[in-house]
């Protein structure tokens, strides 16, 4: 059982437990056990083969031998009795690991979990080959005057620091620099006290570690691999300042995207803003700004989102020209355009919500008050006139496949962005996940192209589109999809699919004046 500070003090005080004051549980006959929950409450720190209280261990020594059965691979210590600290020593506990915890004031730390003994660092660090140091960087040379005890042993570094730079070394680095005789492994920095009392869920399940000594490398994985965590080993000791700066990332992967869609978005505004209200004020002495919330909002989000769409694949495409024009794949693609790769992901699932901004407001078309309005005064016109507009079959084949191309469009966009999720794609085989992310995606981009398309139909051909000789956004909202769908499909054509297959495969086209030059060498 696991108590609150506040739940415990009300649980807890000198005369009376659980509510009852004690004198009443004596004469129930309850007094030794309610004496020994009080100490349970009071944070568990009963010995468990004697019954005395914690602080009879403070002298360092073991002498009721509480630990002498437990086999010293799985008695474990955790010095600091911090939220990370009781987080941890929960979750070794559940998972059948002793644990012992090495505290400044082992009489007077809050509840610690059930089953758990507090002492003096000293006497903790004696009874645990392997060691989590649970306590803020700032606080390590405590540990010092401790070196002889922790000679040898397996020092667990779970620290994080406030912010990226903050000292000239990692934290484990100056952890083995004070311990010089320890084996320091930088782990668990990455999971949040939270995470570790909730157990491994999806999206919380890797831990990543680095240390000097494989021994010890071995050790902590063992004990991560049994709390249910999947270990990623990056390296020596030397990699924990990577290890420190993940939980202080902020969205590294999501600038760009980020950016770019902002950009676009109010590129896009101003310039339709231009085109639509500015325009209709000064030629046509209108007021359209109520148009600014609904229209303008619905054809910005369409034209950034196909293009977010098309500027995840344009790099695949630059990338396999490249690959040809070089004829190797050996050779390391430029920076921007790696950069531009691995935010892929991110630059779709920004064009997913997009794309789906775009269905909400084109689903309150109709209730707008605007749309009811011109639809009323053109049947009232049309009545006053008594004239009726013939059924037009071509402009109802073109709006349903408009529509029907809309929808699709977006069923398939909702399927990339659900097989994007790591619980999904995990599930799936690489050849799997590449069909949905390669072959479906250029399948997404060609109906919502297509959709696009049919939604300016024959707009081009008329004067009165190019408002003040500009082109409408649907028109530039076209031009990156078009050339990424032009130039996949050459790509498609047999002859150069199969010269990127073979580059692919590790085959290399020889140079001409590189080989010429080799032979005059020889
Ligand atoms: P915390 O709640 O403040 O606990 C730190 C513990 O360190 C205290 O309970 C105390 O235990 C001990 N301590 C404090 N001052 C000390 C001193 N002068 N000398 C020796 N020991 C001292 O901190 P925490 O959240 O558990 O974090 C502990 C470490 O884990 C930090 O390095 C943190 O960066 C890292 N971490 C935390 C989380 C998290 O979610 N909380 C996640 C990842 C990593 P005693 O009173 O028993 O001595």
């Amino acid at each position: 059982m696991k108590l609150e500070g506040s739940q415990h003090n009300a649980l807890v005080t000198p005369n009376c437990v659980g509510g009852l004051p004690v004198w009443v549980l004596r004469v129930l006959g309850l007094s030794g056990p309610v004496e020994r929950k009080t100490d349970i409450l009071r944070g568990g720190h009963v010995c468990g083969s004697c019954g005395h209280l914690k602080g009879c261990h403070n002298n360092g020594t073991s002498h009721c031998g509480v630990f002498a059965a437990v086999p010293r691979h799985e008695l474990l210590c955790i010095f600091g009795t911090g939220d990370l600290g009781r987080s941890l020593g929960q979750r070794l506990l559940q998972c059948g690991y002793k644990v012992v915890y090495g505290s400044r004031r082992p009489g007077g730390c809050g509840p610690l979990p059930q089953g758990t003994q507090a002492m003096n660092h000293e006497a903790a660090a004696q009874h645990a080959h392997l060691i989590f140091i649970c306590v803020h960087r700032e606080h390590y040379d405590f540990l010092e005057p401790l070196a002889p005890q922790l000679k040898g042993k397996v020092l667990v570094d779970v620290s994080n620091n406030l912010k990226k730079n903050l000292y000239t070394d990692s934290n484990a680095e100056y952890l083995q620099r004070l311990i010089p005789g320890a084996h320091v492994v930088k782990a668990f920095n990455t999971l949040s006290a939270w995470a570790l009392q909730n157990g491994p869920a999806d999206a919380n399940r890797q831990v990543y570690l680095c240390g000097n000594n494989a021994e010890a490398k071995q050790a902590v994985t063992e004990t991560a691999t049994k709390l249910g965590f999947s270990v990623l080993d990056r390296g020596s000791l030397s990699a924990a300042r990577e290890l420190e700066d993940f939980p202080l990332q902020l969205f590294p992967r999501w600038r760009l995207p980020i950016r770019l869609t902002i950009g676009l978005t109010a590129s896009f505004f101003f310039y339709l803003l231009l085109r639509e209200v500015i325009y209709s004020y000064i030629v046509q002495q209108k007021d359209m700004s109520f148009r600014i919330m609904v229209s303008l909002a619905n054809k910005v989000f369409p034209i950034v989102s196909l293009i977010l769409l098309s500027l995840c694949y344009l790099p695949g495409i630059i990338a396999a020209f490249l690959q040809l024009y070089r004829g190797t794949k050996y050779k390391r693609f430029p920076d921007w355009l790696d950069r531009w790769m691995l935010c892929r992901k991110q630059l779709g699932l920004l064009a997913l919500a997009f794309a789906s901004l775009h269905v909400l407001y084109t689903l309150i078309l109709s209730f707008r008050y605007y749309v009811r309005y011109r639809l009323a005064a053109h049947t009232i016109s049309q009545i006053r006139e008594n004239k009726t507009s013939p059924f037009d079959t071509t402009m109802a084949w073109r709006t349903d496949t408009y529509y029907s191309m809309g929808i699709i469009g977006f069923c398939f966009y909702l399927l990339l962005g659900i097989s994007s999720l790591p619980s999904v794609s995990n599930a799936l085989s690489w050849r799997e996940f590449s069909f949905i992310q390669s072959k479906l995606g250029y399948i997404t981009l060609f109906f919502c192209t297509f959709h696009t398309y049919l939604y300016g139909w024959d707009r081009f051909l008329y004067p009165s589109t190019y408002k003040w000789f500009s082109p409408p956004g649907y028109m530039l909202s076209l031009v990156v999809p078009t050339v990424v769908l032009v130039l996949k499909l050459l790509l498609l054509l047999p002859c150069v699919d199969r010269s990127l297959i073979r580059i692919r495969q590790g085959w290399e086209r020889t140079d001409p004046e590189e080989e010429s030059t080799k032979s005059l060498l020889r």
